[in-house]
């Protein structure tokens, strides 16, 4: 079963073209690394995903993600909401709110699944909290629930940033750049807690990585680009060091 489909997909930014006909499918339980030096377009592939960057207006790009259209012809589909609801977005800067709590950074992922203002000011339930204690231990920091976000390390801010997307119960996972902020034995942690949740859970896993190795030791399959091309598709093993 297919959770993204990317047909004919087009990005301009000025003269610069940042995408280039790209064509992108992923089936459920993939993990994917989206490889290429800095500029080659992979965040702008990911932020198309899910919605956070429209095609060219004059093409024919189309999105779709976990069988939702998100956006057509340049244009968003009104379902995107939808599929960035389901979608667990994981950021190089981590994203996290640094004054409140570790717990509830992981809360929010709640109110991504349900986006109503009323739920906003809502109290988190019982049950919320556990569920958000409970994915904490997933990504092993439930013994920091309470302290805030501010006085944890990178590694370990990035792991509340997963914990937040197992909230959301996301059925797939974009991560862009998710360790490129981070040290190697940080970095380790993050791609091993990214793989363990693609194999435990079946969550697709899209993950851009400019690091061959990690790509390599961590995705069954890489996509890479250059200069906003794919020219390459296929299992990491059959990819050169150096390429
Ligand atoms: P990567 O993630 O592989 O480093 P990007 O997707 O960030 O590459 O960028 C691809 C190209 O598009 C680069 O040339 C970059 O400068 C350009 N680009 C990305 N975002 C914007 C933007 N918002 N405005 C103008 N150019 C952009
Ligand atoms: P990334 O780390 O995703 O490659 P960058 O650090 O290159 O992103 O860019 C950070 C922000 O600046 C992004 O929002 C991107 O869209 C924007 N950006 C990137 N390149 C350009 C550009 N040439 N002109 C304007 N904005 C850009």
């Amino acid at each position: 079963q297919q959770v993204i489909s990317v047909q004919q997909l087009n990005k301009h930014f000025a003269n610069n073209h940042a995408l280039k006909n790209v064509e992108l499918s992923v089936t459920q339980g993939e993990m994917v690394a989206l490889l290429g030096p800095s500029g080659s377009g992979k965040s702008t592939l990911l932020r198309h995903l899910n919605g956070l960057v429209c095609s060219d207006k004059s093409a024919k790009g189309y999105v779709e993600v976990l069988g939702i259209p998100v956006q057509k012809n340049g244009k968003y589909c009104a379902s995107v909401r939808q599929s960035r609801s389901q979608t667990g977005y994981i950021f190089q800067q981590f994203n996290l709110v640094t004054r409140l709590s570790v717990l509830h950074n992981v809360l929010i992922g709640a109110l991504s699944r349900t986006p109503s203002w009323r739920s906003l000011s809502a109290r988190f339930s019982l049950s919320q909290k556990r569920q958000a204690l409970a994915a904490l231990k997933r990504v092993g920091l439930e013994q920091f629930a309470l302290q805030r976000v501010s006085t944890l390390s990178g590694g370990q801010q990035q792991r509340v940033a997963i914990a937040r997307a197992l909230m959301q119960q996301a059925k797939i996972i974009l991560a862009d750049e998710p360790i490129a902020s981070l040290d190697p034995e940080s970095s380790r942690i993050v791609m091993e807690i990214l793989r363990d949740i693609n194999q435990q859970e079946g969550i697709a896993v899209v993950v851009t990585l400019h690091q061959v190795d990690y790509a390599k030791r961590y995705c069954p399959r890489v996509v890479a680009l250059k200069q906003g091309e794919v020219f390459y598709d296929g299992p990491s093993e059959q990819l050169g060091d150096n390429s």
